[in-house]
């Protein structure tokens, strides 16, 4: 079994190195590609040429333009990334016979009502970022390749910066801090990414007949909670763990989407029906908490 990573060193794509090498044989490249592989999204030829001379049985692409806010103003160069590569990798996934794994994201959606968001619900992206990953996943869909479109949530990693460590940092040097409580989601842990996609390939790779479970699904923690809400958990976490704050998970101020203007839109409701892939796989997502919680003891300790 060969495996092709593309992102090796985003957050899920450095998550996937680790869970997908039981699999099988794991050639993971990011950008700068290495050995006459080419692992740039913005070359297309040099992308379609690599996955040839590779001829994996699976694609993973972690890969992909994540600078929402930027790409209001680089709108051509997220839509090569995100909509232009991932169709590329289908073209050549489907020559090959081979499966694709790629991600996409909540902000295909308009963020309208409080319903969570069905696969199939209708999409209405109000950024360029949305409209790339949206238009990556129509690519995708016309390349006719066996794909998992997995779209997710709010990621977070251990590794590197995010929102909960800026949140502990901002509330241990300020005197007060404010966070948008209007926009509902769910915090997903990249960890939890990489193994339900490791636990989902194990399935389509065994299972006769699987290109039935082809398809869109939605990958995210269980539950929900507001970017205020969040924020509010991992300072009361800190509180237990004895850490001195400046701003307490009390006095953390709660304010409106307006009150925080941003370049790109963001959806205020990113609510995602799990239970198309919890039943297609057999799978029970963890809720949130729990996945945030083992994060901030991996930082904290
Ligand atoms: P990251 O931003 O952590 O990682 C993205 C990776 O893509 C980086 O390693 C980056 O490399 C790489 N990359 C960017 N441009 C290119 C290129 N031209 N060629 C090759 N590699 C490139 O993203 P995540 O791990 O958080 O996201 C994984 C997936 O999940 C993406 O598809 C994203 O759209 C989706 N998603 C993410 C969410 C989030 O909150 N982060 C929410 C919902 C969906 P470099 O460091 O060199 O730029």
């Amino acid at each position: 079994m060969k495996i092709l990573l593309l992102g090796k060193n985003g957050q899920v794509g450095w998550e996937l190195q680790r869970s997908l090498a039981p699999l099988g044989e794991v050639i993971a490249l990011d950008r700068s590609g290495g050995e006459g592989l080419c692992g740039d999204l913005a070359d297309l030829d040099g992308l379609a040429a690599t996955v040839r001379k590779l001829a994996p049985d699976v694609i993973v692409n972690a890969a992909a333009y994540t600078a929402v806010d930027k790409a209001e103003s680089e709108e051509a160069l997220a839509a090569l990334i995100n909509s232009e590569a991932p169709g590329v990798l289908a073209r050549e996934a489907s020559a090959l016979g081979a499966w694709l794994v790629h991600y996409s994201t909540d902000y295909v959606f308009d963020g309208s009502g409080e319903q969570r968001w069905e696969t199939d619900a209708p999409t209405g992206p109000l950024s360029s970022y949305g409209r790339s990953k949206l238009a990556g996943e129509d690519a995708i869909r016309a390349n006719g390749a066996k794909a998992l479109i997995l779209r997710t949530s709010w990621v977070y990693a251990a590794r590197g910066h995010n929102f909960a460590k800026t949140m502990l940092r901002l509330a241990t040097e300020r005197d007060s801090l404010n966070v948008v409580a209007d926009q509902f989601g769910a915090p997903t842990g990249a960890e939890l990414i990489a193994d339900v996609t490791a636990l989902m390939l194990c399935q389509v790779l065994r299972t006769k007949d699987s290109a039935d479970l082809a398809g869109t699904y939605h990958l995210a923690a269980a539950g929900e909670t507001s970017w205020h809400g969040f924020a509010r958990y991992v300072l009361q976490h800190a509180e237990q763990n004895g850490v001195t704050l400046k701003v307490s998970s009390d006095q953390l101020g709660a304010i409106a989407t307006e009150a925080y203007p941003l370049p790109a839109p963001r959806p205020r409701n990113s609510r995602l029906a799990l239970g198309k892939l919890e039943h297609a796989f057999q799978l029970k997502m963890p809720s949130w908490e729990q996945g945030v919680q083992r994060m901030l003891d991996e930082v904290q300790h």
